[in-house]
């Protein structure tokens, strides 16, 4: 089955009287392996659909089936235990332990999985390696740059060998040198395998991966292959 199908989903909040229509029907098919990105204006629905796929939240309509399992009401406890199976999260802001080494930070979400301390260590050391930091297993993170603080972060969302990784603006807090290798290191990670989903509103971010859905006004206003993949360096 695709990973990710959302039949015709939507999501309002209530704020005092007023109806606020986030989603109003996205529908949207994701196979094992794409790399697609969210894009569109501040207010289309960007995060609302991301932490609905991120199974962080649930839709108001509409079913979400992720790897032929439909999440769409679920509890908070239920979609929690799926969420830490299914999904590897990255942040703008790279959200790590500042006073826990690079590995600690790494095997975290191991702890939750129910592995010995010996077999988080190995995990958390093998997914340093393929972000290119085992040298930098026994650093904190104010000893780390921004790139690699996000590639520590990009480590510990692998660990749990996810079926979806969904990197929510990753390059946001760094310069464009150092953008472009996380979109290497995207690029690298896509090639082995992994299904990535990052949501951006940067074009130039966008063009890395290898399917665009544009959303406006709660509705996918786009969606397609990107002919017009970036440059790797
Ligand atoms: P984007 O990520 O593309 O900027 P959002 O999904 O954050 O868009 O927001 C879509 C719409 O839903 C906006 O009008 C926003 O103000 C509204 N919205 C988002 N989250 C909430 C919330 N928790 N309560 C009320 N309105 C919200
Ligand atoms: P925004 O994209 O609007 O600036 P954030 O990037 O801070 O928002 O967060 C995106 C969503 O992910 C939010 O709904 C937030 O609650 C959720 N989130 C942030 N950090 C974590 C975390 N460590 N674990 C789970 N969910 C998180």
């Amino acid at each position: 089955p695709p990973v990710i199908e959302t039949h015709d989903i939507a999501k309002e909040y209530q704020m005092g009287t007023e109806r606020i229509h986030a989603l109003r029907s996205v529908t949207i098919t994701i196979q094992r392996g794409e790399y697609v990105a969210f894009m569109g204006p501040s207010g289309s629905g960007k995060s609302t659909l991301m932490n609905i796929v991120g199974c962080l939240d649930t839709p108001s309509r509409g079913n979400y089936i992720l790897n032929g399992k439909d999440v769409s009401r679920m509890s908070d406890n239920q979609l929690a235990e799926v969420r830490n199976k299914e999904i590897g999260f990255v942040f703008q802001t790279f959200n790590l332990l500042p006073r826990a080494t690079s590995l600690d930070n790494v095997a975290l979400p191991l702890i939750y999985a129910g592995y010995s301390k010996s077999q988080r260590e190995e995990k958390a050391m093998d997914a340093l390696q393929s972000v290119g930091l085992a040298d930098r297993a026994k650093h904190r993170p104010n000893e780390l740059s921004g790139g690699q603080r996000q590639r520590v972060a990009i480590a510990r969302a692998l660990v749990n060998d996810p079926s979806i990784i969904l990197a929510d603006e990753p390059t946001g807090n760094l310069d464009s040198k150092t953008s472009y290798e996380i979109m290497e290191l995207f690029e690298a990670l896509y090639v082995k395998g992994n299904t990535i989903i990052m949501v951006t509103h940067e074009e130039d971010i966008a063009r890395y991966a290898h399917r665009i859905v544009r959303l406006r006004d709660g509705l996918v206003e786009s969606d397609m292959a990107n002919n017009d993949l970036a440059t790797l360096h």
